[in-house]
């Protein structure tokens, strides 16, 4: 059976005016049912929650960024999950709300746990819904926005595809507005699309251009189809899956040689990492080059942070870059005491390494 999620912003669920579409929610969920009914499995990651609280009240009082966030989210995902709940239930279809945290994927344990759920959701058929709990996480320990979110949890959900659904028709090889640009169909997970990008946000989501791009690469390079499309064109989901030849759309080709479970975690865990590995020329070549290399203490030139054996660290090259991220060997006071030196285990074992592309 094949395992899609599929990621629906917030300006596909939104007018113009910032209300609530629930014509084209209805829309959507038509389509998810259709997909179930026609053997897939089905993960909704669905932004809105803020612009539906925001649609909901006034406030008496100016509030700064935090409280709105806050208020507007606690309110606003009740009523997106209730209709969520309410569409999907005339198709006796049940769905279950998860929200998330980017801290709740910061240790493995976690990781698994939140496999472990939404795993169980799926065995008992019911669709999980996804969005981040914006009324407690903390500013500066956010996701990105829901694209960010849902390339993770495509990851650690194996899916086959993840379908990003915003309010463009895909990746345009030049300005959107001009009139001989297209969608680009086809990229390969590893093609630099930078030429192309251009980092304008829209309407009342968080994320860009810029950030479904970098996603769609990096959940492509682990194996997954990524797509890019139009949530507010009728009947784009099942378009896509059954003539996706004739429907706009961008897909990111995936590696067909992807990473192992524990290096996909580890490929999303760059922003918890507890430490800091500069390491010298030669081993940044090596690391850089084409055989499975792990990293030594001989080719640290110094380490910084306090961590424990087992947590995240990153590794960085002459430029002050990060070119790989892992999981360390050692706690950071043995790492210290033993940088340079030769014929020890593996300050990161090559199964717990992921090179930056
Ligand atoms: N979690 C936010 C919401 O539900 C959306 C974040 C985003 O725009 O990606 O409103």
């Amino acid at each position: 059976m094949k395992r899609i999620v599929v990621k629906v912003g917030s300006n596909v669920l939104t007018r113009d005016d910032g209300k609530l579409d629930v014509t084209r929610m209805s829309a959507i969920v038509d389509q998810i049912v259709w997909m179930k009914r026609n053997g897939f499995e089905v993960i909704l990651v669905s932004s809105g929650a803020m612009a539906c609280g925001r649609d909901e009240l006034k406030v008496n009082r100016k509030l700064d960024s935090v409280g709105q966030r806050q208020l507007y989210s606690a309110i606003g995902q009740v009523k997106l999950v209730g209709l969520y709940y309410d569409l999907f239930r005339e198709y006796n279809m049940h769905v279950g709300q998860v929200l998330t945290m980017k801290d709740s994927f910061s240790t493995r344990g976690e990781y698994l746990n939140q496999r472990a759920c939404m795993t169980v959701m799926l065995e008992n058929n019911v669709i999980p819904i996804v969005n981040e709990n914006d009324t407690v996480s903390v500013t500066e320990l956010m996701f990105t926005d829901n694209d960010e979110l849902s390339g993770l949890i495509a990851s650690m959900m194996d899916a086959d595809t993840l379908i990003i659904l915003s309010n463009v028709d895909g990746i345009f090889n030049g300005d959107p507005k001009s009139s001989n640009t297209r969608v680009i169909p086809l990229v390969n997970y590893d093609r630099d699309l930078g030429e192309y990008i251009q980092d304008s946000k829209s309407g009342f989501g968080r994320g860009g251009m810029i950030t479904k791009t970098n996603i769609a690469k990096k959940v492509a390079e682990e194996g997954i189809r990524v797509i890019i499309a139009n949530g507010k064109t009728n009947n784009i989901l099942i378009d896509i899956a059954t003539k996706p030849q004739e429907t706009m759309h961008t897909e990111f080709r995936p590696n067909p040689n992807p990473a192992s479970q524990v290096k996909k975690w580890i490929a999303h865990s760059e922003s918890f990492a507890k430490g800091i590995i500069h390491i010298n020329k030669n081993a940044e070549d090596a690391l850089k080059g084409d055989k499975a290399v792990s990293l030594l203490l001989v080719g640290v030139t110094s380490i910084e942070g306090d961590f424990e054996e087992n947590d995240i660290i990153n590794v960085v090259g002459s430029n002050n870059d990060i070119i790989a991220v892992g999981r360390s060997g050692y706690s950071a006071s043995e790492a210290k005491e033993n940088i340079g030196v030769h014929d020890l285990k593996p300050l990161i074992h090559y199964d717990y390494l992921y090179m930056e592309q």
